[in-house]
């Protein structure tokens, strides 16, 4: 079987598009969290991402917001702006869909979680911090994202070393027998890793090869439909950039 991976699509059609179309060949689909939040089409996304096929999804931080399941005041005042504008896009129907969405669960041999193990919405952006969610899996491999940064984590068994490699321009996860690994296939819709092109992963669990890819979208389009939304600007300007 190969999953496609997807996260942090914050409301980007076009990136989510783009990314879809990288991963058609998937028979099935894991999404790591906040299909919604920052971007302008936030109920057109969840619809796309709620009907993939044989589609594992789980809650991040700001689909928990939208759902009024975890707290504002976490965020900055753009992303605050955000939420608040996003819940008046949404129905009943696709708040329902948000909240059913559990914070953590499995697909074949891999752990998924928005931000990190043991706390679901941590971030991961060090080695100490990946060797105290490898201390939390039960398991050889976690898929994770909110970071909106491609990359992996691996350590060598159970030794509390954790190693750290970027995979900013994509490219494959080297998979080594005895070692463990926590990958982010990046972020769909927000990249921050100063790649501006949206970012997925494939994961094939008769090989156990994990990629990821790195794909090109219609920015100037999301940036328009943003102003017109009037969403803060600061938040249309970080896409062209990737920060
Ligand atoms: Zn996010």
């Amino acid at each position: 079987m190969v999953y496609g991976l997807i996260s942090d699509i914050h409301g980007s059609l076009e990136a989510l598009e783009a990314v879809l179309a990288e991963l058609k060949d998937c028979d099935t689909f894991i999404c790591l969290g906040d299909i919604v939040g920052y971007g302008p089409d936030p109920a057109a996304c969840l619809e796309r991402v709620r009907d993939l096929p044989g589609l594992v999804c789980i809650a991040g931080n700001h689909d928990l917001a939208v759902v009024r399941r975890f707290n504002v005041t976490w965020f900055n005042e753009y992303a605050r702006e955000a939420v608040f504008w996003t819940q008046r896009q949404l129905s009943a129907e696709h708040i329902s869909y948000l909240d059913s969405l559990p914070l953590r669960a499995r697909a074949g041999e891999a752990e998924l979680v928005h931000g990190s193990l043991p706390e679901e919405m941590d971030y991961i952006t060090t080695t100490w911090e990946a060797a105290s969610c490898f201390e939390a899996m039960t398991g050889n491999l976690c898929f994770i994202g909110h970071t909106h940064v491609a990359e992996y984590y691996w350590q060598e068994g159970n030794s509390g070393v954790a190693e750290q490699k970027a995979l900013w321009s994509g490219g494959a996860v080297p998979r080594v027998d005895g070692r463990r690994y926590i990958v982010n296939p990046g972020g769909v819709g927000q990249p921050r890793d100063g790649n501006s092109a949206a970012s997925c992963g494939r994961y094939d669990t008769e090989s156990g090869a994990i990629e990821v890819r790195r794909v090109p979208y219609d920015v100037a389009r999301v940036q328009a439909k943003m102003r017109e939304a009037k969403l803060p600007e600061s938040l249309a300007k970080r896409l062209a950039v990737g920060r």
